[in-house]
């Protein structure tokens, strides 16, 4: 059974304790996937430490940090680069059930922000898995390229990978830029 599955009943009430996760490269593998852009090269990328406590008989609360080292590749220059993202992350957990009996059917302009943020679990067990990836998720910038210390990198290899001939076209057209004013100065020049 994976360390990952936290049973209610073995969660400490009213006061955090750390969970003893011992995850296997395997399930750091599994769940680290669909990321977008961004992959999980070696679990040793990877950490989190998760504390979990009751709050009253049912409802927990997860707090901890998780961190991660991702690859992705550069929308810019094609090159593959990595990213370190680190999440503080604090869910509050329901019982669906006993979410549904409370909320179901309110309109949701009706609940505090602190109901809108509550999750829910099924069963007497709670996977902290999905949430640990979440978190991360949620760190993650939409559009991936280089980070500012690679800026020049990115830079060098974006003209690589342009190439010489789009420069030299580009240069033709500054050309033809300046020999077009030329000859619309000379046209005016003959008007007058
Ligand atoms: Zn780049």
């Amino acid at each position: 059974m994976s360390t990952a599955l936290l049973h209610i009943k073995q969660i400490a009430i009213e006061r955090a304790e750390e969970v003893e996760l011992k995850l296997e490269p395997a399930e750091i593998a599994a769940m680290m996937v669909d990321l977008g852009d961004y992959e999980l090269d070696s679990p040793e990328d990877f950490e989190v430490t998760v504390r979990a406590q009751r709050v009253g008989d049912l409802t927990v609360r997860l707090t901890g940090d998780a961190w991660a080292k991702l690859t992705y590749t550069c929308g810019r220059c094609l090159e593959r680069r990595h990213l370190e993202v680190e999440s503080l992350f604090e869910y509050v957990l329901v019982p669906k059930p006993v979410w549904s009996d409370r909320f179901e059917g309110t309109d949701e302009v009706a609940l505090s922000e602190d109901e809108l943020d509550m999750d829910t679990y099924e069963g007497d067990e709670i996977d902290v898995r999905p949430f640990i990836r979440e978190a991360l998720a949620l760190e993650l910038p939409a559009f991936s390229p280089c980070t500012v210390q690679d800026e020049a990198e990115c830079d060098e290899a974006y003209a690589r990978l342009v190439g010489d001939e789009v420069e030299k076209e580009l240069e033709e057209a500054t050309v033809d830029l300046r020999w077009s004013k030329l000859a619309e100065l000379k046209k005016q020049m003959s008007e007058d």
